[in-house]
């Protein structure tokens, strides 16, 4: 194919997908996939400019308006930015601009602000009163969606919202914000969709402006929808507007508009850098949908007259963060059994790389959730994976269907041992209710020997599939009855390694109790709740002859814990197992009570910052055992903190707690110190 051929088709693909982002608000691709088909196409025209034609999707911004709207000419062009992927890409930036600057190596100031995922808006107001309202549109023609915007509380229908306000009402001022779907309220607005037999929205973006979008102004009252405003558009000769981005925030603050506390003022262009790593993280954690940072030059006077590159201002870049989410295809269903029975859905998917790792198994989490999204086998699905969250099925490509997709139907069996799979009601999952299933078996043993459990040297998860496999184990207990000669008789176990399994274990033996009962793997009994039990009971002994309601007096203990913990020790198998722990020499009660275990002062006056993934921790876990110990976690690396907990891939705490001289540490340190 010439590229003259390839770029007809990337015009024509371009063009088909915008439609459906911005006039249909269904995308059949990621945003990811679309910029990849947009480069293409952009790269193309830069190395073949006669060809560039000026009805080319590269040559505007923006999708055409719908017809039924008023189309409304912008006082001044709503521009877009240029994108940075990384530090490089923005020091780059900086360089470049030098050329523009009076003097290259001048000192900047910078503002850095979350790049809100939402709908572009563009509000006039005159005297004071709020009198147009527009979408972007093509960055110089926009939409008239006043009616609907009028509809949002957070758009100030009169400025200063204060009354008591001793600033003057602007005569002429325009203003620029993005209208969004706060994330828990777009989960919720979606599932009351679902129950209507109404559209669902695929994300908050595209709930946002479908929202908007509506001629019906009722309709967008009845949505969800907030705004942040970020930038003046124009104003008149007398409105004072302030040089310096970060004092037009404020005045913009001040008159009443809605401003996220999230921008940062950045005195350096590496303050940026690190103010864009911290967003990594951070991106996950907010209520709302930001896919990277805008950067500006605080002075704006500064940043106007540095001009144009193409259609961008060189006075601003715009740092996307990775592609969280992608389409694949589902290629099949697999049941997994959990060590509690739990039949789980997991997705197998035609692989594909998100933000650096290739995916190839994603969770449904389970089968009402399939049912509910109408997620089939065969479907092009969107594929989440974001931060340490295991990756999951945002939902299906519905448009995309051929009708050869086929329901999803939840397992009448286990898949493993062939007992007929059990639902508990008022439960959404779905059980193997064999105790003696021997996958069930291989995923305890598994969870008793991790690390956050009984941390067992020398006992991969492999061995345990292999020692259920050959009989070896049939219950938790046997793996402290192991024979020598039986496991060097195994392909692969050499003397070296029975020895290193064997004195791993011996030494197991001496773990505390709250390691031991979390080990168990007892429902809804994780390491804080074990912790818990034993600072109340001293043993294992005294807690099996509890009562639910002696259980339940005890805070932090909720009815389900203390149902799972009785129904558990009432069972004469457990009993059983239990004796063959105590044979084996296993810990059941604490040495000196009260000094072990959480409830203990043994962190007090401490200071805490977690970062990166730990290995059989959650973040949150992790802050629970240290606050139960009575230390303190917080949320950033100062001068005060006194350890930082850091995990696989921590990021730029790290390299701050190293240049402050903070002792770092491990999960298994912390563990020692707990
Ligand atoms: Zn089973």
């Amino acid at each position: 194919m010439n590229p003259q051929e390839r770029i007809a088709q990337l015009r024509d693909e371009v063009n088909y997908h915008l439609y459906r982002y911005h006039v249909l608000d269904s995308p059949v691709i990621s945003d990811a996939e679309y910029d990849a088909l947009y480069h293409e196409l952009l790269s193309l025209e830069q190395e073949n400019p006669e060809l560039v034609t000026p009805d080319s999707p590269t040559q505007r911004a923006g999708a055409e308006p719908l017809d039924a709207f008023r189309k409304v000419q912008h006082p001044a062009p709503i521009l877009s930015l240029s994108n940075a992927f990384n530090a490089e890409d923005l020091f780059a930036w900086r360089q470049r601009i030098g050329r523009y600057l009076p003097d290259p190596e001048v000192k900047l100031d910078y503002v850095a602000e979350p790049k809100l995922d939402g709908l572009t808006v563009v509000l006039t107001y005159e005297n004071g009163r709020f009198t147009q309202g527009a979408t972007r549109g093509n960055g110089e023609v926009g939409e008239d969606i006043t009616q609907n915007l009028r509809t949002i509380t957070a758009v100030p229908q009169r400025i200063p919202v204060d009354p008591k306000s001793e600033l003057p009402a602007p005569p002429y001022l325009v203003v620029r914000g993005e209208v969004f779907f706060p994330l828990d309220k777009f989960e919720q607005f979606n599932e009351r969709q679902r129950t209507e037999e109404k559209q669902v929205y695929m994300n908050p973006r595209n709930a946002a402006s479908g929202s908007l979008r509506q001629l019906d102004p009722k309709i967008t009252a009845g949505r969800p929808l907030t705004l942040y405003c970020y930038d003046l558009v124009t104003w008149s000769d007398d409105v004072d507007v302030p040089d310096k981005q970060w004092d037009r925030l404020s005045y913009l603050r001040q008159l009443g508009f809605p401003v996220s506390s999230d921008s940062q003022y950045c005195a350096t262009i590496e303050a940026v850098a690190d103010v864009y790593d911290e967003w990594i993280d951070k991106r996950n954690q907010i209520n709302y949908e930001v896919d990277g940072v805008v950067v500006k030059i605080n002075d704006r006077p500064l940043a106007d007259s540095l001009g144009f590159v193409g259609k961008d201002p060189r006075g601003a870049v715009a740092m996307k963060f990775p592609a969280q989410e992608k389409t694949t295809r589902l290629l099949e269903v697999q049941v997994n059994v959990g060590r509690t029975g739990i039949l789980a859905p997991n997705a197998v998917l035609e692989p594909v790389e998100i933000g650096g790792v290739v995916v190839r198994n994603a969770t449904l989490h389970n089968y009402d959730e399939i049912a509910r999204k109408d997620i089939r086998i065969g479907d092009t699905v969107i594929v989440k994976r974001a931060g340490d969250v295991i990756p999951y099925i945002v939902g299906p490509v519905v448009d995309l269907r051929d009708g050869s997709e086929q329901v999803i139907k939840p397992p009448t069996h286990c898949p493993v041992c062939g007992e007929p799979a059990l639902r508990v009601p008022g439960e959404v999952a779905i059980y193997c209710d064999n105790p003696s299933c021997p996958e069930q078996l291989v995923r305890r043993v598994e969870y008793f020997v991790s690390r956050g459990a009984m941390d067992i040297d020398g006992f991969g998860s492999k061995t345990g599939a292999l020692l259920a496999e050959q009989g070896l184990v049939k219950d938790l207990a046997d793996i402290y009855y192991l024979d020598r000669d039986a496991l060097l008789a195994l392909e692969g176990f050499k003397d070296k390694k029975v020895d290193n399994l064997l004195s791993g274990l011996e030494v197991s033996k001496n773990q505390s109790p709250v390691r031991f009962l979390t080990a168990l793997g007892i429902r809804f009994v994780g390491n804080v709740v074990a912790g818990l039990l034993i600072d109340e009971f001293g043993s294992i002994d005294a807690l099996g002859e509890a009562s639910q309601e002696r259980l339940e007096e005890i805070e932090g203990i909720g009815p389900g814990t203390a149902v799972s913990v009785t129904t558990w020790f009432a069972d004469e198998r457990h009993r059983d197992l239990l004796e063959k722990f105590r044979q084996a020499g296993l810990k059941f009660a604490m040495d000196k009570p009260d000094e072990d275990a959480p409830g203990s002062t043994a962190l007090e006056g401490l200071t805490f910052v977690i970062t990166g993934t730990l290995p059989s921790m959650s973040r949150d876990e992790a802050k629970s055992l240290i606050e139960a110990h009575g230390g303190k976690v917080t949320g950033s690396v100062s001068n005060n903190t006194d350890y930082l907990l850091a995990g696989e891939k921590a990021g730029s705490k790290l390299t701050k707690a190293e240049s402050l001289g903070i002792t770092i540490i491990d999960e298994s340190e912390l563990l020692n110190m707990t």
